[in-house]
């Protein structure tokens, strides 16, 4: 008997189709061209199409989970006499800072509080009372609350200031439409357990060529260096420096068609704020309430505030929840007692009023 089968509602791993699971049957010799060739390199450049009609970018695929492809970024990008502003409003923008501090990079950090956005002439204002920022970062889709930064208002922003841009779209890439190119981000990071609906194994970092040329010699640490990684797949035709995660790369090929025969981003980003609708109007009618405002809120997932009542314990109602075969995540916020319910992944409306149906019976406070 194998471990039951839930619908994870969470924003990676996430739930994957059975034929992305399936495409993990196959060992794959790493320097065989049946696999950096035809699957490697076609992922390289497919990625690269997915994120930009513009010509002058490469994707970088490197092993581990999404946050390693975040600090080889910063500890590649960023040289010894530059300095990074770091745009934070939720967990994964305090991680940024985190790294940038044990690496020893010079930087600022602009903190947003966790449920508001950044705020453009503030942020005009950082950029021109310290002219030695050369970087900035911040995330796109902050999981930690499900809010959706306003991406093209900072990358104009930045972009006027010359600055070089790094943007942590982990959880928006993929369902989210947007055109790197255009909006002169340098570094894109995401990786293959989110959007895209592969299974969790590596990151992949999506650069302008120029800006993956000025990292050379700066990394910080061996595996984790972005330049040396980039170097090994454009001369060795997608070679890996170091041992590649075979089956996950396979099962991000086989992904990556079922984006293309939903329809592209577009579609899958349609399928995801129709999920997040239905499930914030669903749980309205049940009486809970969503920690930001509809306007602020991405497609991806949504922190609902926990109930206000002394039988409340959130893993009395996840575990309900998980006997129904659902799984949702506990909260991240830290001045609000919240849970959080993802819609990404292998995730359709009929799993949303299944779900909703399954949260009313879970509703132990009212019975
Ligand atoms: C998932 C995620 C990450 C990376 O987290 P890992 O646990 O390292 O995969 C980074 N930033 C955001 C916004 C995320 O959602």
């Amino acid at each position: 008997m194998t471990q039951r089968d839930y619908l994870l509602l969470t924003p990676g791993p996430l739930t994957t189709s059975r034929t992305v699971k399936e495409a993990m049957l196959t060992d794959s010799c790493t320097w065989d061209e049946d696999y950096n060739i035809a699957v490697v390199q076609a992922i390289r450049s497919q990625l690269v199409a997915l994120a930009s009609a513009a010509a002058d970018y490469s994707a970088v695929l490197l092993q581990g989970s999404g946050s390693y492809g975040v600090e080889a970024v910063l500890g590649s990008a960023i040289g010894s006499s530059d300095k990074l502003l770091i745009v934070n409003n939720g967990a994964y923008g305090a991680r940024m800072a985190e790294m940038a501090a044990l690496l020893g990079i010079a930087h600022l950090v602009y903190d947003c509080g966790e449920v508001a956005m950044p705020d453009i002439a503030h942020l005009e204002n950082l950029l021109r009372q310290h002219g030695d920022i050369t970087h900035v970062a911040m995330v796109h889709s902050e999981t930690t609350t499900g809010m959706l930064n306003p991406l093209e208002a900072v990358c104009h922003l930045v972009k006027r200031y010359g600055k070089t841009l790094v943007i942590d779209a982990m959880s928006s890439f993929g369902g989210v439409p947007l055109d790197v190119g255009a909006l002169g981000i340098d570094f894109l990071i995401s990786s293959a357990n989110k959007c895209i609906q592969g299974v969790p194994g590596f990151a992949f970092i999506i650069a302008r060529r120029e800006a993956l040329q000025r990292c050379a010699g700066r990394s910080r640490s061996l595996s984790l260096d972005l330049y040396a990684q980039w170097r090994c797949m454009e001369d060795n035709a997608g070679k890996w420096r170091f041992t590649s995660p075979t089956h996950t790369v396979l099962a991000f090929a086989q992904a990556l068609r079922e984006l293309e025969q939903e329809g592209g981003i577009a579609a899958r980003h349609r399928r995801y704020c129709a999920n997040q609708r239905q499930l914030v109007a669903g749980m309205r009618a049940l009486g809970f309430t969503t920690l930001l405002d509809d306007a602020l809120q991405s497609p991806i997932i949504t922190a609902f505030y926990s109930p206000q009542v002394a039988q409340w314990r959130f893993s009395e109602f996840y575990q309900r929840l998980k006997a129904q075969g659902f799984v949702i995540y506990p909260g991240k916020v830290s001045h609000s007692d919240c849970f959080r319910i993802g819609n990404i992944g292998e995730v359709y409306p009929q799993d949303i009023s299944a779900l909703l149906v399954a949260v009313e019976r879970a509703m132990y406070w009212k019975q």
